[in-house]
């Protein structure tokens, strides 16, 4: 019996975070590594997460928010961060107070930034976001010279780099990657002109495996940290994250008797039945409704019937597992248990949202 959870928890393995990082820090032996540890590190504890990834190497790290990249320096975090979204109305001083790299998409955001920099009498050290063709956050090329000039003239402000995102970089030879790339170069050349030095960063985890030609200063991984490998080829990559809980009780069924709500699911034969306490409210999708396996005692047995708010079924045929057998949800796929890409690809959708869908209060996370 597993005395440390009551229910279900995410285990995080940080060595194999460690492992991913050197990994990416082989590939792109010219760049330094940013870890990406937004979204809570993708559901595997942003603090953690990046004291491993800097372990293992990374220079930077990148969150999303400005509360985000706070949380890191609160944590007494002192590599460099860059925060790249927030509201309009978010005041900027506290993050160019805590050295935090922010990121600025038109000119009303670097006047915003320029504003909380005045305010704390230190230069706010800025990176230039030009949209490329993702078509999300990032200034227009039509608008990015009075940007890149904007930026120059302006003395509360260091222009620390230029930078963009991809939007196919998980297909490797898509046209559109090259299109951006050509773009990049037209945007990096005008702050050029302009008198500026900046550093360049473009590659988010698929393109720093697959694109080294688009490494530039720095690289962006976020997913392959985390061991989920975004592109098609086989790499060495490890996941960090395993989501499990335990057999809580077990009972004989007759052939023809139903399970869970709906009574979506009857025996075909008589058989013992696992009950996990696991469910929706956890983070296992009601769409694996028996559709997915468990790893239990050495073996792969179905989810039978609905998943529900706090617990699932498990068919275990003739076998009798033991109360309190460990029940691996999803985790490296190692042994056979099923993986976040296999629930991803069950219910249509990408491993990022499944371990990202973990960061919940109610799973506790523990760290090996
Ligand atoms: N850079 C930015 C701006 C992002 O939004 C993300 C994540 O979506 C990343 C880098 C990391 O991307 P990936 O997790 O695909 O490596």
């Amino acid at each position: 019996m597993r005395s440390e959870f009551s229910r279900a928890e995410v285990v995080v393995d940080l060595d194999a975070i460690r492992h991913n990082v050197r990994l990416l820090t082989d590939r792109a032996p010219g760049a330094a590594v940013m870890a990406v540890v937004k979204a809570d590190a993708y559901g595997h504890g942003a603090v953690p997460a990046a004291r491993a990834a800097l372990e293992a190497g990374a220079r930077w790290l990148g969150a999303c928010s400005l509360a985000e990249g706070l949380a890191l320096r609160e944590a007494g975090i002192t590599a460099p961060v860059f925060t790249w979204l927030d509201a309009p109305d978010v005041d900027f001083a506290p993050g160019i107070a805590a050295g935090i790299d922010l990121s600025a998409s038109s000119t009303g955001e670097l006047a915003r930034i320029v504003d909380g920099a005045r305010r704390t009498g230190k230069p706010a050290r800025v990176h230039l976001k030009i949209d490329t063709g993702l078509s999300r956050n990032g200034c227009p090329l039509y608008a990015w010279p009075a940007l890149v000039k904007a930026a120059a003239a302006e003395t509360d402000v260091d222009v620390v780099a230029v930078w963009s995102h991809l939007a196919c970089a998980d297909e490797p030879g898509h046209p559109s990657i090259d299109a951006q790339a050509q773009r990049f170069q037209a945007a990096y050349d005008i702050a050029r002109e302009a008198g500026l030095n900046p550093l360049r960063h473009l590659a988010n985890s698929a393109a720093t495996l697959t694109r080294p030609d688009l490494h530039f200063d720095l690289v962006r991984p976020g997913i392959a940290i985390y061991g989920l490998n975004p592109v098609p080829q086989h790499e060495n990559l490890v996941p960090a994250m395993t989501f499990r809980s335990q057999v809580v009780l077990t009972k004989r069924i007759e052939a023809g008797e139903s399970v869970s709500y709906g009574h979506t699911w009857t025996a075909a034969r008589d058989t013992t039945l696992a009950l996990v306490p696991a469910g929706y409210a956890d983070g296992v999708p009601r769409a694996l409704s028996s559709r997915m396996d468990v790893w239990l005692e050495g073996k792969r047995r179905p989810i039978a019937g609905r998943v529900c708010m706090d617990q699932l079924v498990v068919d275990c045929g003739d076998d009798e597992p033991a109360l309190g057998a460990e029940v691996v949800l999803f985790g490296a796929g190692r042994d056979g248990e099923p993986t976040a890409r296999e629930w991803a690809d069950a219910i249509g959708t990408i491993d990022y949202e499944i371990v990202t869908g973990m960061y919940r209060p109610r799973v506790p996370r523990r760290y090996e």
